[in-house]
């Protein structure tokens, strides 16, 4: 027998009906009523799907208005005091958190916010201090348990485990053992009180427990649950995803959990702790379909996953929750239906646990239609050979080890370099896009609806690039950029102008909050037919003495933020983008761009979750980073831009990245990441951004002058360049000009003092 399992569905909606209401409620265009009860026609309309396709254990308190983590704090009470000090409403509370307050003479920022494990979500983070009181408010599990109920469904109720809520929290004061007592007794109460609920689980989540764990963790984790587990009356499953539990399994299944999730699609290592140490007679929840990543279930290998594992009553469930995954692949009525078998979203990721129950259940799996139709499918693949390209894969193939290094050596390059560029001390530039104002959003739709032409859309680009480089010049900046007006989105501009992608309508996943991301799919060999940002790089070049930054994104950040393809190593799709780039690179080259800048956004945000396999990844990133722009001439310069500063563990790799200048941010940290670089003796260029972009605030020009000044003083005057933290795309313009003009007054201030 088996059963059928989700660990979350994504609560944005079909049509992302969560984020328009929820902005609504806070542009207060709709009520606290409106948003309660229109959101709660989303669960149901999401609990009818679960249902429709006979998933055995549906979730709930999965769903939330903004953000799971933010709705543990508020379940826990764990409310840090200066929202409570608002003295606002639950409701009002709850979104104060999320956003940020700022009412009459009261101004209290949001929390804090990162990213969930390896996914392009983000979590707001918890404050632990010695003000906290837990104080449990059930309201929400409840108001959703009897909507389950009135559905006639005897749900499962997803909470954040203890230990990965602790582990995750900015502990203010104390260490995590500090609070191990108080959060031991209110996960006790929320038990009890679960205990009384007609539920068939209580799903705990537990994350953590794929990530490098030490001794203490171990005892940490006991000490919490065996009281924990000692008062339950309901089932317990203990879910974890992202990966294997090889540092815990042993404990684990010696304790009094009923049920264990395991993720054996990102947790290869999970069969091996199965073999090793057996079940202990608990229920095993087996994440066999991907909740990650958009491709289709391949029925066959998960039948052999499944005998591999040789356990009978068996629930199948999905890998981690479908949150991380658009909703259903039917609205993408612009996608060929060849392409569009191949593709499964969260409906569809329903429809593949439902069909493998009833496959496995069949007697004579291989005679059953839906086998059979699932395997022409994978089959059919092959027949694609629009996204086959063998002079790539050749080309990836023959590369060798002097083709991911520049001829010339740093020291020789940056001298022809200053050279050639002949630029002032402390050159100051920016880091490539300029607002993207509600005017640009406007004529590009337009022209995506084919409301305008080809021809009026890029004469409307080219008006902006003029309008952005005659701002440049007045503001007398040293390097300009052409503004990225032609770009919705650093990685899907490059998904739609490379071959091998494909671009989907409606293929939103939840970033954070109300913001979606809707990343492509890189779905086969990936390559480069024409050039498509020269003509922009060079029109802007044309208008200006000055030198315009040809601008890319690196193989690394467009594979973390794209769906990617997982019939090729993720070395060999680097690869490909990389020479995919390189052309691009030459061609700027080849038309008078002197300086290119390869930004790696998201290079660090996607480290392995576990330590050793960090080499790997990052051996991966630097060498497909270098292919970019290994054949360029001695005096090109290479630029590259990080949005992050934590360098510590990366440092080696970031200088073997060997561009000729890195930006990166520090305008919100304290500076201590040039340290690390001077004590690692980095030789290269540095523009430490000098300031915060993330917010409309224009810094004073002594203020610039400050931040310069102590900059100056760590870093060497011939290796410093000024520029903001990041791209000023979600920015408005008059506090851009503003601030570009006092960091470009304070610049030459201190110039003359040099
Ligand atoms: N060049 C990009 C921009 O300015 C970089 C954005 C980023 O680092 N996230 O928008
Ligand atoms: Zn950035």
């Amino acid at each position: 027998m088996y059963k059928t399992s989700v660990i979350g569905f994504p609560r944005i909606g079909e049509n992302r009906e969560l984020k328009k209401i929820v902005e609504n409620f806070l542009k207060k265009e709709i009520t606290k009523n409106e948003l309660l009860k229109e959101s709660s026609n989303i669960r149901k309309k999401h609990l009818n799907i679960l249902k429709e396709n006979s998933i055995d254990y549906i979730t709930i308190n999965d769903f939330s208005l903004y953000d799971n983590f933010l709705d543990t704090i508020c379940l826990l009470g764990a409310i840090p005091k200066r929202y409570n000090e608002l003295e606002l409403d639950e409701l009002d509370t709850y979104f104060a958190m999320a956003k940020g307050y700022q009412k009459n003479d009261k101004d209290v920022k949001a929390l804090a916010m990162k990213k969930w494990f390896n996914t392009n979500y983000h979590y707001l983070v918890p404050e632990l201090d010695k003000n906290i009181s837990f104080n449990l408010n059930l309201k929400k599990i409840l108001s959703e348990y009897k909507e389950a109920k009135d559905l006639e469904i005897t749900p499962k109720i997803s909470i954040i485990g203890p230990y990965t809520f602790l582990k995750l929290s900015n502990i203010k004061e104390g260490d995590l053992e500090d609070y191990i007592n108080d959060i031991k007794e209110i996960y006790i109460e929320l038990i009890q009180n679960l205990n009384k609920l007609d539920i068939s689980y209580i799903q705990i989540e537990e994350p953590i427990l794929v990530t490098d764990l030490n001794n203490k963790d171990i005892i940490n984790f006991e000490n919490i649950y065996k009281e924990i587990l000692n008062v339950k009356e309901k089932k317990i499953l203990l879910q974890t995803y992202f990966g294997d539990i090889r540092d815990i399994y042993e404990n684990i299944i010696k304790l009094d959990f009923d049920a264990i999730g395991l993720d054996l699609i990102d947790g290869e290592y999970n069969f091996e702790l199965i073999e090793k140490y057996g079940i202990n007679n608990k229920e095993i929840f087996a994440g066999i379909v991907n909740g990650k990543n958009i491709f289709i279930n391949d029925y066959k290998k998960s039948i052999e996953i499944i005998d591999r594992l040789g356990i009978e009553n068996l629930v199948l469930s999905s890998s981690c929750s479908l949150l991380h995954l658009p909703f259903t692949i039917k609205n993408e009525t612009s996608l060929d239906e060849k392409y569009k078998i191949l593709l499964s979203f969260a409906v569809e990721k329903l429809i593949e646990l439902r069909e493998l129950k009833n496959i496995l259940e069949f007697e004579d799996f291989e005679n059953h239609n839906k086998y059979n139709e699932n395997q022409k499918k994978i089959k059919s693949k092959q027949n694609l050979t629009e996204f086959l390209n063998n002079e790539v894969k050749e080309k990836v193939k023959n590369l060798k080890e002097e083709d991911f290094y520049r001829k010339e050596k740093f020291d020789e390059r940056i001298k022809l370099q200053k050279k050639y560029l002949n630029l002032p001390k402390l050159p100051t530039t920016t880091i490539g896009s300029f607002p993207q104002t509600l005017e640009v959003r406007k004529i590009r739709n337009k022209y995506r609806k084919n409301e305008i032409t080809k021809n009026k859309y890029n004469e409307f680009i080219y008006s902006k690039i003029e309008e952005v480089i005659k701002l440049q010049e007045n503001l007398e900046i040293d390097v300009l950029v052409h503004g990225e007006f032609e770009r919705t989105d650093m990685v899907e501009y490059f998904g739609e102008n490379f071959e091998g992608f494909l671009i989907t309508k409606n293929g939103w996943v939840q970033s954070y909050g109300t913001r979606c991301v809707k990343p492509p799919v890189i779905f086969g060999d990936i390559s480069r037919k024409d050039s498509f940002t020269v003509e922009y790089i060079k029109y802007a070049q044309e208008l200006t003495n000055k030198y315009v930054k040809g601008m890319l994104t690196g193989p690394i950040t467009i594979i973390n933020w794209s769906f990617v393809r997982e019939d090729l190593s993720i070395r060999d799709i680097a690869y490909q983008i990389a020479l995919a780039l390189q052309d691009e690179v030459l061609d700027l080259e080849k038309s008078g761009i002197k300086v290119i800048q390869i930004d790696e956004a998201a290079l660090r945000e996607k480290l392995p979750l576990r330590k050793e396999n960090w080499k790997e990844y990052l051996d991966i990133a630097i060498k497909a980073f270098r292919l970019t722009n290994s054949k360029v001439k001695a005096d090109t310069q290479i630029h590259t831009h990080m949005c992050y500063s934590e360098f510590k563990d990366i440092i080696n790799e970031i200088k073997e990245l060997d561009a000729d200048v890195i930006t990166i941010e520090a305008a919100k940290s304290d500076l201590s990441m040039i340290d690390i670089l001077n004590e690692n003796n980095y030789d290269k260029e540095v523009g430490p951004g000098v300031y915060d972009i993330h917010s409309p605030r224009i810094p004073s020009v002594e203020e610039f002058e400050t931040v310069i000044n102590e900059l100056t003083k760590k870093i060497e005057i011939e290796k410093l360049w000024i520029n903001p933290d990041c791209g000023l795309k979600t920015r408005g313009n008059k506090e851009t000009i503003e601030s570009l003009r006092n960091m470009v007054v304070a610049t030459k201030n201190i110039r003359k003092n040099l």
